[in-house]
């Protein structure tokens, strides 16, 4: 099957002491304020209606689920329930110096737990939980069941890996009902250089652990870097062959810590797509209309299925269908939108459900229709992929 530029998809697009980090899992505890900024993700736009996102809109619906002005129902909630994290991957930290958010910053599980709530009465029916590596926070089971009882249709967790053959069991007990494992490279020694930290027979025990316990089908997700294991594209499509897992292959964006993407260095979905296809014949599973950012293929023999992530390449912003909240407590409606609405002050004031769910509804309402990263005047984002939640 040929991939085209009219494939649809690319078309149209806490803190008491109960839940607090393990210390010993960071070489830098530091805890340097980060700050939040409001501003557009592109030059030129401080006038458009929606970087006024605090100012009363008529239009804004005050009932019905989250929408946007373009329409776009918004039914999935990303929560960042951390920052830090116990990897360096080259496309997402630094090696040295990164600086954290102090832990009073931090919403409390409770208090992710509580926008979570509002978050469904809204609409919302699927969460997944990221960070930073969301499992270096202590007691995350007790996070997923509070959330699992709130009666979220999917509960998913993104994870590196590292500490998941521990908790996998846990996680699953408490309502855990998908996960994510981040594995860039089947070479010990080249994983090793792009994870900084880590190792990859902990991360392939993890999957198997996670598949033992019943999280299957497992997702695995690869960014691919251009001479760096680009050259593991075939290899990545016989993994997900041999073992039923769903290799993703995801575009490198624009949102490392140490501001070094380029665009050279990224690997296009279509390039990934027209290797394995000449190797093993894909065929598109579903439509490609829809929400999901990754483009699906099933191998034509039956044998398992691969996902294409071109945020960069083949934006699917026209579907998107998701809001994040961040570790210290903001709701944002776009990775790279620096637009973020603060709820932490509003949990920790005292206020009303009424006052969370007004926010969801304005952060909503504001978003931009797409995230302009193809236009020249686009603006990086000032948080990075591990501040925000990736
Ligand atoms: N620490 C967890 C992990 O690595 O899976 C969860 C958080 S991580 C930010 C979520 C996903 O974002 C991972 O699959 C990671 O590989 C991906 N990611 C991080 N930085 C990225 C970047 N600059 N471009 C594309 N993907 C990135
Ligand atoms: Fe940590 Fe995940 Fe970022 Fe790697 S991608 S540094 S594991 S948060």
């Amino acid at each position: 099957m040929a991939l085209t530029n009219e494939t649809p998809n690319s078309a149209i697009q806490g803190i008491g002491e109960s839940d607090q980090f393990d210390a010993s899992l960071f070489m830098e505890p530091g805890s340097t304020p980060v700050a939040v900024s409001v501003r557009p993700h592109r030059a030129g736009l401080e006038g458009h209606a929606a970087t006024n996102s605090r100012s009363p809109d008529a239009a804004m619906p005050q009932v019905g689920p989250l929408i946007d002005r373009y329409g776009r129902v918004h039914n999935d909630l990303r929560i960042s329930v951390t920052d830090r994290c116990n990897l360096r991957c080259v496309y997402c930290m630094s090696e040295e110096g990164m600086t954290f958010l102090p832990r009073a910053e931090l919403l409390t599980f409770d208090e992710m737990t509580r926008v979570a709530r509002v978050a469904h009465e809204l609409g919302v029916t699927s969460i997944r939980l990221t960070g930073g590596e969301p499992l270096v926070r202590r007691r995350l089971p007790e996070l997923v069941s509070n959330l699992a009882a709130i009666g979220f249709d999917d509960l998913a967790l993104t994870t590196n890996g590292m500490q998941l053959a521990s908790m996998a069991e846990s996680l699953v007990n408490a309502g855990l009902t998908r996960v994510n494992v981040s594995c860039d490279s089947l070479r010990a020694e080249r994983f090793e250089s792009i994870r900084r930290r880590g190792d990859l027979a902990t991360v392939l025990g993890a999957m198997s652990a996670a598949e033992a316990v019943g999280l299957t089908p497992l997702k695995v997700n690869v960014v691919l870097l251009r001479e760096t294991n680009d050259d593991e594209i075939l290899d990545f499509a016989a993994f997900a062959r041999e073992t039923g897992r769903i290799v993703r292959f995801i575009e490198f964006m624009p949102l490392d810590a140490q501001g070094e993407w380029d665009r050279d260095r990224l690997v296009p979905g279509r390039e990934v797509f027209e290797q394995i296809n000449a190797e093993w014949p894909l065929e598109a599973v579903g439509d490609h209309v829809g929400p999901a950012p990754a483009e699906r293929f099933r191998f034509a023999d039956g044998r398992g299925e691969i996902g294409l992530i071109s945020s960069v390449t083949q934006p699917f912003c026209g579907t998107c269908n998701r809001l994040r909240l961040t570790a210290d407590g903001s709701i944002r409606n776009c990775l790279y939108s620096d637009d973020e609405h603060s709820v932490r002050d509003v949990l920790r004031g005292g206020g009303s459900d009424d006052e969370i769910a007004q926010i969801l509804r304005r952060s909503v309402w504001a978003k931009f229709p797409g995230h302009a990263i193809n236009e020249p005047e686009f603006l990086r984002p000032v948080r990075s992929m591990s501040m925000i939640g990736g």
